[in-house]
């Protein structure tokens, strides 16, 4: 335990904020004992894994526990698929990479998602036409209301877009591990655009090299511009809802979505808002890509709230839609 910890290097947004202690999980028994400490200073937990979903506030009065337990395995083959286990702390991107390096495709449409691989069932991650829940297989982990280890399986988690009973019960379980199920029967992925072009006979290590220059040239830098991705999910609306944006707006993106409804693009009504590369203090809605808010050095969370709330506004007077934030404000 570490008193008085700087979290500015630990969220990719770089927003300036410390918490009253921090902790390492390097171990799955290191949960139960910082959750013990926790208690005994009557002080919540949350877990953190590469920062790149959350807003911190100026101080956290608690304790962040750093996720670092590590591990991967192939766990052999079950009927149609083949098990891959993680450790919560292992680093997504790099998990991908060593998936396809064992000849375990399935994962390559989620390369280059920044942070680890416990957050990722969190909100359930996707990109390029595929979800974390599609090669989802169980997960482990620590509920901090029973104080006990707990497998989930697929129907367990309530997985939706960008959604699940972990996102819904915000910091009570903690993920430990995360075993993928891929298909023995791999074949691309290639409905997104960008993909299309690629041929049906391509390895998973050109999707992945694609994808990873796709998001290269479309997503600015968390390095040099702090970000976490989309600041806003995509809405999903009635689909005569979506028919009548369509024909005041025909350039409006309708994707229709499996129970009937459509969803709609956060990108496009924020650029016809006008926000798309507009500033606020040291935030701004980045250049490259409307739905990404970025600070450009010196910004702060409530400058980066503002905007957020500014863009919700507009977003909703113009075109009656309510956009919902995606990264966790801690
Ligand atoms: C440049 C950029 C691009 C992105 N692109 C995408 C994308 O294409 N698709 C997408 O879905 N997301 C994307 N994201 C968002 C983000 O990368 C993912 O949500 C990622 O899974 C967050 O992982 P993390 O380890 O950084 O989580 P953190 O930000 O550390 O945590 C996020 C939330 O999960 C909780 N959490 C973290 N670890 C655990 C655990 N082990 N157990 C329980 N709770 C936990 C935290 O308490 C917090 O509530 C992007 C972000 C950035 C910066």
């Amino acid at each position: 335990m570490k008193p008085d910890f700087d979290l500015q290097r630990h969220n990719t947004f770089g927003l300036p904020a410390r918490a009253r202690w921090s902790a390492v999980l390097s171990q799955p028994t290191d949960v139960e004992l910082a959750w013990e400490k926790a208690q005994s200073l009557r002080l919540p937990l949350r877990v953190l894994g590469g920062g790149s979903n959350v807003i911190f506030r100026p101080f956290f009065d608690g304790i962040i526990a750093m996720m670092e337990i590590k591990g991967r395995s192939v766990l052999g083959r079950q009927g149609e698929h083949t098990l891959l286990q993680a450790g919560a702390g292992e680093d997504w991107h790099e998990f991908v990479l060593w998936t396809l390096s064992q000849n375990v495709p399935g994962l390559e449409n989620l390369a280059g998602i920044p942070g680890k691989v416990g957050a990722a069932p969190i909100q359930n991650i996707g990109a390029y036409g595929l979800e974390m829940a599609d090669r989802f297989h169980s997960l482990l982990a620590y509920d901090l209301e029973n104080k006990n280890t707990i497998v989930f399986n697929k129907d367990d988690c309530g997985f939706g877009y960008r959604q699940s009973v972990f996102k819904k019960a915000a910091g009570r379980f903690i993920v430990l591990s995360v075993t993928f199920a891929m298909p023995n029967d791999w074949a691309p992925q290639l409905s997104y655009q960008g993909l299309s072009e690629l041929s049906p006979d391509t390895d998973p290590q050109t999707v992945a090299q694609t994808i990873i220059a796709l998001r290269n040239g479309k997503l600015p830098d968390w390095r040099k511009f702090g970000n976490a991705g989309s600041f806003f999910h995509n809405p999903i609306v009635e689909s005569a809802f979506a028919a009548e944006l369509r024909k005041t707006h025909s350039d409006a993106p309708v994707y229709p979505q499996q129970d009937g409804r459509s969803k709609l693009s956060a990108a496009w009504l924020i650029e016809r808002c006008g926000f798309k590369g507009s500033r606020l203090g040291g935030v701004g809605v980045s250049e490259r890509h409307a739905l990404v808010l970025v600070n450009y050095g010196d910004g702060t969370q409530e400058q980066l709230e503002s905007l957020a709330d500014n863009i919700k506004s507009e977003v909703l007077a113009r075109f009656g839609v309510v956009l919902h934030q995606e990264p966790e404000t801690i």
